[in-house]
């Protein structure tokens, strides 16, 4: 990709349903700025078969989530609805396609959260169906890395990496929500304090050469901005140009190494509007990257990011 470069960002109005902390609620949000950016294409998820569903978690719990039954349907800690159904269902569907937009294109995004926590038999801390490893599942001859910058870790997608060969783990975060490192699934907490922003660049690079050495096909990126230092559920190190920086990083990351990179949102809770300018702003790096290429001015001729303290 090159020039006036494209990336196909998929999403539906389906993946908009109301939450409890406004997850979801911001997908709305970032999808819209995301239509007005020359630079992506918004995209239909289409539909998923949910038989991968059915292979990838417990069919018990499908079965009670997509029924509605309690206490499984909640087991995510989000009050369950039709609308929360098909949201799920349309995210998951976001996955696949985009994961084929990735492959084709070297990148793709799906405007989706609420993956890495949802466990085999059980959802958490608002994921209900993991995502990410049902990239993994559905394409079981793709050798499937996920980098995973939430600030939480990502403990449902450590319990599938140890299920699925083909799916590796790396976690950065800062509260373990319960990821301990396991088969395929690093840990690399950071700590705040003194030159956090600092240690978790270095993270990052650690985190790159790692997931080099394990020679995926495609790396999931879970871009979340709950670690930026004013968020009220992550309280991470990062400003906003230390997201910006991160961003940059995994994208030259993949860029240089021909490594086809599907990115989703993952957590961010502040107030809507500040939520969606830094979701936006990786969007807006990755354009600039895929469309400079590696060695020129990566973040030139684009939008100005929202950079702050
Ligand atoms: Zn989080």
């Amino acid at each position: 990709m090159s020039g006036d470069a494209v990336i196909n960002a998929f999403y539906s109005h389906d993946y908009c349903v109301r939450t409890r902390n406004g997850g979801m609620e911001k997908l709305a949000g970032v999808a819209e700025a995301a239509a007005q950016s020359p630079a992506i294409t918004i995209r239909d998820p289409g539909v998923i078969d949910v038989d991968h569903l059915f292979r990838l978690h417990d069919p018990a719990y499908v079965r009670d989530f997509l029924d509605g039954t309690p206490p499984l349907a909640r087991s995510q800690n989000l009050p369950w609805s039709p609308a929360l159904r098909t949201a799920v269902l349309a995210m998951q569907a976001g996955q696949l396609r985009a994961t084929e937009a990735a492959r084709c294109d070297g990148i793709a995004v799906n405007i989706a959260n609420g993956f890495h926590h949802a466990r085999h038999a059980r959802g958490s801390g608002f994921c209900t169906f993991n995502g990410l490893a049902l990239v993994a599942l559905a394409h079981p001859d793709y050798r499937v890395a996920v980098l995973d910058c939430d600030q939480h870790g990502g403990d449902g997608t450590e319990d599938f990496a140890a299920r699925l060969p083909n799916l590796y783990n790396y976690s950065i975060f800062g509260t373990s929500f319960g990821c301990n490192g396991g088969v395929r699934s690093v840990i690399d907490p950071i700590e705040k304090g003194r030159n956090a922003e600092r240690r978790y660049m270095a993270a990052v690079a650690r985190a790159c050469t790692q997931i080099r050495a394990w020679q995926p096909d495609l790396l999931i990126y879970q871009a979340g901005v709950d670690c930026h230092m004013d968020d009220p559920l992550g309280r991470g190190p990062l400003s906003g140009a230390g997201l910006i920086q991160r961003d940059q990083r995994v994208f030259e990351f993949c860029r240089s190494e021909g490594l086809p990179v599907l990115v989703t949102l993952a957590g961010g809770y502040q107030a809507f509007s500040r939520t969606v300018d830094l979701h936006m702003n990786t969007f807006e790096i990755a354009a600039a990257v895929y469309r400079e290429g590696i060695g020129e001015p990566a973040v030139a001729g684009v939008a100005q990011p929202v950079a702050d303290g």
